[in-house]
């Protein structure tokens, strides 16, 4: 291959936001013969992370899924909830699943290159953009890019940064304890550490289950300390000792939960996407859904012979809203917990995951807040008025 290789598009990174991306483009006719450069410093399908996300659409790539759930269950405060989530699903990708069938499908056509390297930086050129790899540069108009900060990434005005980290087992029961039809989204009825502390469980049939131990914190466990929170949890939900099941599979995973604002651009032409263009909503983590819809927009743009579009990913709106719920994550684990509560307890579901999704609209969102605690979030304002007064 000769050096600064031209193409119609670069995805540097082959993650949940270049896989995504590559696959959109290879759906739409209109850009499917676009000869697009995928590059990664590794481009083999591995089970890492367990990606889940709602819809209450029939999913093209439905057939990827590893399990889909008709129910969300949530405990606090002693009380358990149980929500049909209809029409909504919440569904469940593995990522070995998806890079597998994304990276196959680019193998076998003939506009897309596939390169394993490490990549370096990107900068501006003439001819659009380069991406610079020890295997050569490479350019392009447009560079879509989801592996490398931003280089003033460090110098950044960051006011909360929490993480959600976890620990998660795969676990087969020796017996059946698990409900296949039903995900608990959030059980906060463990013991809280100081921080927002809760159990996940996906049970992919009665014996079968991911369980994961999870907190919206600063500072991150030590090994034993996961495991321990989650044999305890086993143990005392579903009275699991640990010669009861075998460990199939773990997962750990750390997704920053802060209120960096995220450049859309890493430099001209090259956009960010992924985490790194800021998709990871700050106050709950889940990213996979918002990456797709953005690849959607994406391609949509360069579809019509557009640029896509610069701009944050989240509205003003629903930056503050995040900003306020962090700042009660991060400075009062308990109250965060209280709103979790009376956010599940006292509205319809389907209103929940829009609001999450950011699809609400104002009066939507006022009738929500109406039922949560006031005094914490006029708090949030208050200590956060700085940044949220500077544009959030
Ligand atoms: C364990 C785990 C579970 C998660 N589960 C969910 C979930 O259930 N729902 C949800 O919505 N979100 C979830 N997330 C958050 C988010 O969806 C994922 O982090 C998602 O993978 C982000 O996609 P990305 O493409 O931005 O980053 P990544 O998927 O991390 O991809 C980045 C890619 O860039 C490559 N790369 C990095 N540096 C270089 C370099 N210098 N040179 C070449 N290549 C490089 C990496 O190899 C990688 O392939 C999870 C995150 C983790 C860590």
């Amino acid at each position: 291959m000769s050096k600064a290789e031209i193409f119609d598009i670069i995805i540097a990174g082959a993650g949940a936001a270049g896989l995504s991306l590559l696959q959109f483009l290879m759906n739409d006719s209109k850009t499917s013969g676009m000869r697009v450069l995928l590059a990664d410093q590794r481009l083999k399908p591995e089970r890492d992370k367990t990606w889940c996300f709602w819809d209450d659409r029939a999913l093209p790539d439905s057939h990827l899924l590893a399990h889909s759930w008709d129910t969300l269950g949530v405990r606090a405060l002693g009380r358990d909830f149980e929500m049909p989530l209809s029409p909504f699903q919440y569904h469940c990708m593995r990522s070995d699943d998806y890079a597998r069938e994304i990276l196959n499908r680019a193998r076998n056509s003939p506009n897309v290159t596939l390169i394993q390297t490490g990549i370096e930086d990107f900068s501006p050129d003439e001819k659009g953009a380069a991406m610079y790899t020890p295997y050569g540069t490479f350019k392009s108009p447009y560079i879509f890019q989801s592996a490398l900060k931003v280089p003033d990434f460090e110098h950044m005005r960051v006011d909360i940064s929490l993480r959600q980290h976890f620990l998660g087992w795969q676990i087969k029961a020796d017996r059946p304890v698990f409900n296949p039809n039903k995900a608990t989204f959030m059980d906060f009825d463990i013991p809280q550490k100081q921080a927002v502390t809760f159990a996940y469980v996906l049970p992919f049939s009665d014996r079968e289950a991911l369980v994961e131990y999870t907190f919206f914190s600063c500072s991150l466990l030590s090994e034993k300390e996961y495991e321990q929170g989650l044999a305890d949890y086993l143990s005392d939900r579903y009275d699991l000792r640990s010669e009861d099941y075998k460990i199939l599979y773990r997962e750990k995973g750390v997704i920053p939960m802060e209120d960096r604002r995220y450049p859309a651009l890493y430099c001209d032409r090259v956009w960010n996407i992924g985490t790194m263009g800021g998709l990871t909503k700050p106050s709950s983590g889940y990213t996979f859904s918002r990456i797709r819809q953005h690849s959607a927009r994406i391609v949509d743009a360069l579809a019509e012979g557009r640029d896509p579009a610069i701009r944050p990913a989240s509205s003003y709106r629903f930056r503050v809203y995040d900003i306020m719920m962090l700042y009660q994550i991060w400075r009062h684990p308990e109250t965060a917990v209280q709103i979790f509560h009376d956010l599940f307890h006292k509205n319809r579901i389907e209103l929940i995951l829009r609001f999450l999704e950011e699809k609400t609209h104002p009066l939507e969102e006022i009738r929500l807040f109406s039922s949560l605690p006031w005094y914490p979030f006029f708090q949030s304002i208050y200590k956060m008025k700085r940044r949220i007064f500077s544009g959030a």
